[in-house]
């Protein structure tokens, strides 16, 4: 066993790292789109247009009519680490916002062409930037990387186009354009669900239709009904459950630990069965997955549901910003949050009871 001599240690150059770190952040259409998503539910945006081109690799563009970029914000908006949202590291323990580390669009514009059309409120016309690798650039040779003035609506308008041009692996690693479409609107969805006061709209460019539409100012339920469908909104039920042990005495010890909390879910009866599962997670409002979870509350069906069928679960669960941590994962997918097993146990529990007690009135309706 012959050592070989240690190779030298050296820098990476600035570009790969950049890249590098935007491969972790942004792995697909879909996770791009996600990032922008919440940006505009960040801004206030009551409206959400998405375009597509070639599943989002070609082409990713999506509308808002959200508070709008400031011009003078505008040279260091895809820079790393510029946010609006966190200023001191105890504001990381009380986030209510989507976005907190400024990474989004700086991972983009290392990973594709990025440009931004925005206007605010109290500004007269709306200005247009272009980005690469963090920074303002032409969008011609010999034209200035100056915010130009243009024409636009009070909102932004978001454009990514040749995601991966510089990274032809992750590039080839995607599948075909009409499964990364499927991916986008699968997340516009969810989102459109959680978010039933938004009007949300997807399309793909030159189609005459959007594929995904839905109202402004909607209700959860007719989200469902819309985006899922009838088969699965008529056998709808809707729980609003709460932490057990909330109002408990506690001692001090405990106090420090367990955090009140609150989920609502809307969750398919005994009537509906699925081949496969569908589940929407909202922690504090983040789409989230977490497997955990998910085999948990299918199991709450075991009971009621025959072997191989399964549910439609949408659950939003609100915990104290404090008692999570969103920041375990570069894509924010995966959190961490106190007491996981146990708020995990009292929903499973609850949706339990609920499915039995409705399947039993059901045995005595069938019985008179
Ligand atoms: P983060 O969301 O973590 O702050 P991003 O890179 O996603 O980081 O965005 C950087 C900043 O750009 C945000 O903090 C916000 O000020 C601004 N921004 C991005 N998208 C929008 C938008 N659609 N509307 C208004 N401001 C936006
Ligand atoms: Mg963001």
């Amino acid at each position: 066993d012959v050592k070989h001599e240690p190779l030298p240690i050296r820098r990476l150059q600035e570009s790969l790292i950049n890249r590098i770190a935007a491969g972790e952040i942004i792995h697909r259409p879909a996770s791009a789109l996600k990032e922008l998503l919440e940006n505009c539910l960040d801004a206030g945006a009551t409206s959400i247009r998405v375009t597509v081109k070639d599943g989002g690799m070609k082409l990713l563009q999506i509308q808002d009519n959200g508070c709008g970029i400031r011009k003078a914000d505008l040279p260091i908006l895809a820079e790393r680490f510029t946010t609006s949202k966190l200023s001191t590291f105890s504001d990381l323990s009380r986030i209510r916002t989507y976005g907190f580390r400024g990474e989004a669009l700086a991972s983009i514009s290392h990973v594709a062409r990025l440009s931004v059309v925005t206007k605010t409120k109290t500004e007269t016309c709306a200005w247009r930037a272009h980005y690469l690798d963090g920074a303002l650039v032409e969008p011609k040779p010999g034209q200035t990387a100056e915010p130009k003035p243009c024409a636009g609506n009070d909102g932004t308008t978001i454009v990514i186009e040749d995601l991966f041009y510089n990274t032809p692996t992750r590039l080839s690693a995607l599948r075909s354009a009409s499964d990364e479409y499927s991916r986008i609107l699968d997340v516009i969805t969810k989102y459109a669900v959680h978010n039933p006061k938004v009007a949300f709209s997807c399309k793909k460019v030159g189609s005459p239709s959007p594929d995904l539409t839905t109202p402004s100012s909607s209700e959860v339920k007719q989200a469902i009904r819309l985006l899922y469908g009838h088969s699965i909104a008529k056998d709808l039920l809707h729980a609003t459950i709460e932490d057990k042990n909330k109002n408990k005495s506690r001692d001090e010890d405990d106090a420090e630990t367990r955090e009140s909390w609150t989920a609502e879910a809307h969750y398919t009866n005994a009537n509906y069965q699925s081949k496969k599962m569908v589940f929407l997670l909202f922690i504090n409002h983040r789409l989230v997955e977490s497997s955990r979870m998910k085999r948990a509350l299918e199991a709450a069906y075991s009971g009621v549901l025959p072997k191989g069928a399964s549910p439609f679960i949408y659950l939003s669960l609100q915990i104290n910003p404090r008692d999570v941590d969103v920041n375990v994962h570069p894509t924010k997918k995966e959190v961490h949050f106190l007491n996981e097993d146990e708020i995990t146990n009292q929903i499973s529990d609850s949706l339990q009871k609920s499915l039995a007690s409705q399947s039993q009135s059901r045995v005595f309706e069938y019985q008179t």
